[in-house]
């Protein structure tokens, strides 16, 4: 039974949701491995929308098992949020929620470390958002942070939890010079986390065991990325990044599940390009032209609100993707957004001091300089909202998809031009044997 790995190819908010809903009907088990509540997805159902952030999309299928992996950090107060915001739009998936023991916790203190850090003058500001999600995992790589299975022991919380508080207090106001009237309290936050241990413990559980043993059955596992492949802290536009692995490696590590048993992996792939917080981006478009696209495709954050910065699709930056996340196929989204433009550019190289380049450089610096090399390409008439199949198309959307396929190298697995699950084609399923 094929498992397979979801992953965004460019900067996030490639559609994920959208398309992981789509594949769940087949699957069952969703597992998410990696980032905390900084990723919104959004997924649309009938006349609903919902907006999920740390809970795997997979939830809104009835009876889909699903799992936040051990590669996640777990702000529980809003975990907690979300559990309760679907309980009381109906959507009972409790009795098929497991969270892994292994999985960090965001604890208050790293939200404070977070926000001073971004407030400090010298520092590279990455336009975070602000949740302790960064601070989390940099906890973590030094081996003080606390996982979620410590909840479940009080005195060894505790312990553990003192000792960050001092550690934190010390460094906040030494760091930053935040007062002392303002230093973290052990027992609030204990008081606080104990709250959530009672809540969470009916699913912590090792989840790399559960997962592994429905390999074991032949039940079929979709591993879901959040952000994209971009923001990849080792593979993505450094220090521009977040703070783990979002490329289809992550999904190994931050499950627990060897690299042998995942069989492919789905890059999802936006029309054009966006990008939120700072850092390079080769195709952006300043100008009334990117207005547009973020007015039609209707580029705000999920989960902040913040407006993307918009432009051309990008081949070089692409064809990194399925290098890196090693692509079976690509799902391409949001395609209807381009309705609105008489004419369509591809970057397929970039010019860095008068040289042409064709693979995506590593060096931000020389990122920012590169110009891109763009095709034109004609836009098309009327709306591919309504399509029923590829064929359907009109001649120049067909072109430019084709131009991007051929571009890419790889297998246009899905097509979506619209929100809603009937506004998609699948031509290759990646889920069948
Ligand atoms: P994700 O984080 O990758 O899941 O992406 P987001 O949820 O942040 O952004 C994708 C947005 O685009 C959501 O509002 C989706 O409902 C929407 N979307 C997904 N696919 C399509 C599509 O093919 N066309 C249009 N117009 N919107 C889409």
């Amino acid at each position: 039974m094929p498992s397979l790995v979801i992953v965004g190819a460019q900067w996030g908010d490639e559609g994920k949701g959208k398309i992981v809903d789509l594949l769940t009907g087949q699957v069952e088990w969703v597992v998410r491995y990696q980032g905390g509540h900084n990723a919104g997805h959004t997924v649309v159902i009938g006349e609903e929308e919902f907006i999920l952030h740390l809970i795997p999309s997979g939830v809104l299928r009835p009876g889909v098992r699903c799992v936040i992996g051990n590669g996640v950090v777990v702000d529980p107060a809003a975990l907690v949020v979300e559990m309760d915001a679907l309980a009381a739009r109906g959507i009972d998936f409790t009795p098929h929620f497991h969270i892994s023991d292994r999985a960090h916790l965001i604890l208050p203190y790293h939200r404070a470390v977070e926000r001073e850090a971004e407030k400090t003058k010298g520092t590279r500001k990455i336009g975070t958002t602000g949740r302790g999600i960064g601070p989390a995992y940099a906890d973590k790589i030094a081996r003080v942070g606390i996982r979620v299975g410590t909840l479940l022991d009080a005195d060894l919380f505790r312990r553990v939890l003192t000792t960050n508080v001092e550690a934190m207090n010390y460094f906040l106001e030494r760091l930053y010079g935040v007062c002392p009237s303002e230093a973290f309290s052990v027992d609030a936050i204990y008081d606080e986390y104990m709250g959530y241990a009672a809540r969470l413990a009916p699913y912590i559980a090792d989840t790399s065991l559960l997962v592994n043993r429905a390999l074991d059955r032949g039940e079929r596992v979709l591993f879901e990325g959040a952000q994209g492949t971009h923001l990849d802290v080792d593979c993505g536009t450094y220090p521009f990044v977040t703070s783990s692995s979002a490329t289809a490696g992550g999904a190994c590590t931050g499950s627990g599940v060897g690299p042998t048993r995942i069989n492919r992996a789905l890059g999802i792939v936006k029309a054009y390009t966006t990008r939120v917080g700072s850092g390079p981006f080769p195709t952006e478009l300043t100008d009334q032209v990117g207005e547009t696209l973020r007015q039609a495709g209707g580029e705000f954050g999920a989960t902040t609100g913040r407006p993307r910065r918009c432009g051309w699709f990008d081949a070089v930056a692409v064809r990194y993707a399925v290098r890196v996340n090693g692509l079976s196929g690509i799902a391409l989204t949001k395609l209807d957004v381009l309705d609105v433009f008489d004419a369509l550019k591809i970057c397929n190289a970039y010019r860095y001091k008068g040289e042409l380049i064709t693979e995506f450089p590593s060096d931000p610096l020389v990122l920012e300089q590169v110009e891109p090399v763009y095709e034109e390409l004609p836009g098309w008439s009327g709306s591919v909202a309504g399509i029923a199949s590829v064929d359907d198309l009109p001649k120049e959307a067909r072109a430019y998809v084709d131009r991007i396929v051929e571009l890419l190298g790889v297998s246009l697995d899905v097509l979506s031009f619209g929100v809603r699950r009937d506004q998609t084609v699948v031509l290759n399923n990646p889920l069948a044997l």
